[in-house]
């Protein structure tokens, strides 16, 4: 759009532009065009706009054949975009995109996120997008420029801080250039800047304590002049060793530490109980015949690489929402790394049975204990990589404490939206979650058509499946 299309549209809508929304609309259609370009949008892209306006950006998005949803603050501007997009592939949502729910985008394939960000509340845009673990593939937006130098600082700048180090820790951040304040109607009082956010590859960030990383990342910048020795007093015991160790300089302020000495002083100080290397222990499992019969026992590797059949526990945690909790593994799992999966899952061992093996689980993955019901028995088979499969469920609002090398992430995520992913994605899951998942979905179903009612996510009411309600001997 340029300038004068900028002027007739605000007409037709009836709006002037107000200051607490930051509206400054582009009108450089070139600079619109290069924005979209650098986000390589093409037709096979599910792109979230922050801040439509009056459709700069968003007519270049359509142009490339990808499919929007716009999230728009201003009411004035929502029935003028629906007339301006009549286009199936366009949506736009009336609504604070602050309050915009991300999890619904893990359902989506290649989600781009573009937007001139409305600079009041740009941080905690990013913040809130620019999160782990994320759906958005790509990030390309125009931030003030004084924040996109922030986020891409580098260490011993006077940009460099803990707004920079929270978001470079799971992306890459490229300051791509400078915009002049002349692009855009009416023109604001600071310069821009384009930035694109990219995510690391997984195994790219070493395994740490993200509260412990936090803590010590916001003590330390508290105040930048003091040395960190002094800083940190309360959390690093030895700091000349800690300095040592992360080979930085005894007397170093926070400033001078690249984000990989952060997270190597984080590991450092971690209680060596929370790190538990991954280093596959070898344990033994039930080796047992079709009907789930113990017929032996043989080691971790020679149940797998045999394909023997043995025992498995898979967990489905519900919150008071009615959402479940899924796990994302750890890109160090010998097995299905960085795939999504049940709140817990774990191998029965030799000497366990599967109740007790659930109990165990939930302490050794989440830290939590809890009530669980039986769900159902699933056969081994192919499937189930020859696994007897017992699936429970219970209820609990967490926290979760759990070992970053056996689990990346963990995340409630509405029942629809597992639905949804998990047909669109399937690859995303590891096998066993898709098992049970179906065999879930199939009780649920059955139980609240039972009833001859819709399912109730929303009061976390559990179906207690006909014939496999027993209790747990626990
Ligand atoms: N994308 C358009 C462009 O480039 O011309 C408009 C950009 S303007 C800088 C920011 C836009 O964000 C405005 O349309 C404003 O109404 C909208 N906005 C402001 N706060 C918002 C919020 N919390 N959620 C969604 N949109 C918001």
């Amino acid at each position: 759009m340029n300038l004068s299309q900028i002027r007739a549209a605000l007409e037709e809508a009836r709006v002037r532009p107000v200051k607490t929304l930051g509206q400054n609309f582009l009108h450089d259609r070139n600079l619109s065009r290069w924005i979209v370009t650098q986000a390589e949008v093409g037709p096979d892209d599910f792109v979230l706009e922050i801040g439509p306006g009056l459709g700069a950006l968003t007519e270049e998005i359509l142009s490339r054949g990808a499919r929007v949803i716009a999230i728009e603050k201003d009411a004035r501007l929502i029935d003028f975009l629906r007339r301006k997009f009549r286009d199936s592939r366009f949506e736009v949502r009336h609504g604070d995109a602050l309050k915009f729910d991300t999890r619904v985008l893990f359902a989506e394939r290649n989600v781009k996120l573009l937007g001139n960000l409305p600079y009041y509340i740009a941080s905690q845009l990013l913040i809130r997008f620019v999160d782990y673990p994320s759906a958005i593939s790509l990030a390309l937006l125009m931030l003030q420029d004084e924040m996109a130098r922030r986020i891409t600082a580098n260490p011993t700048s006077a940009d460099y801080g803990a707004l920079t180090l929270r978001m470079q820790l799971h992306h890459r951040i490229e300051y791509l250039r400078k915009i002049p304040n002349t692009v855009f109607f009416p023109q604001p009082e600071v310069a821009s800047a384009v930035v694109r956010i990219t995510p690391r590859l997984p195994a790219e960030v070493d395994v740490f304590d993200p509260a412990i990383f936090r803590r010590i990342v916001r003590l330390g910048f508290s105040q930048r002049r003091k040395q960190l020795r002094k800083l940190l007093s309360d959390c690093v015991g030895d700091w000349e060793t800690a300095a040592e160790k992360i080979a930085v300089s005894p007397s170093a302020r926070a400033e001078e530490l690249s984000l990989s000495q952060w997270i190597a002083l984080t590991n450092f100080i971690t209680p060596s109980s929370e790190k538990a290397v991954a280093a596959p222990v070898e344990e033994r499992f039930p080796v047992v015949d079709e009907h789930d019969r113990k017929i032996g026992d043989a080691g971790r590797s020679e149940v797998h690489e045999n394909n023997l059949r043995h025992r498995a526990i898979h967990v489905l945690i519900f919150n008071e929402k009615g959402e479940v909790l899924l796990q994302k593994r750890s890109p160090w799992k010998d097995r299905h790394p960085s795939l999504w999966d049940s709140s817990v899952a774990g191998h029965v061992s030799a000497d366990e049975e599967y109740d007790a093996t659930a109990q165990r689980e939930l302490v050794e993955e989440l830290g939590v204990e809890m009530e669980l019901n039986r769900v159902a028995k699933i056969p081994a088979s192919e499937r189930t990589g020859e696994e007897f499969i017992w699936l429970y469920s219970g209820r609990s609002e967490g926290p979760f404490r759990f070992p970053r090398c056996e689990i990346d992430a963990v995340q409630f995520f509405p029942i629809e939206v597992v639905d949804k992913w998990n047909a669109q994605k399937p690859e995303e899951f590891a096998p066993g979650f898709r098992e049970c998942w179906a065999i879930w979905r199939k009780t649920f179903l059955a139980k609240t058509q039972k009833y001859s009612r819709p399912p109730e996510p929303t009061n976390g009411a559990l179906p207690d499946p006909a014939g496999a309600d027993s209790k747990p001997a626990i």
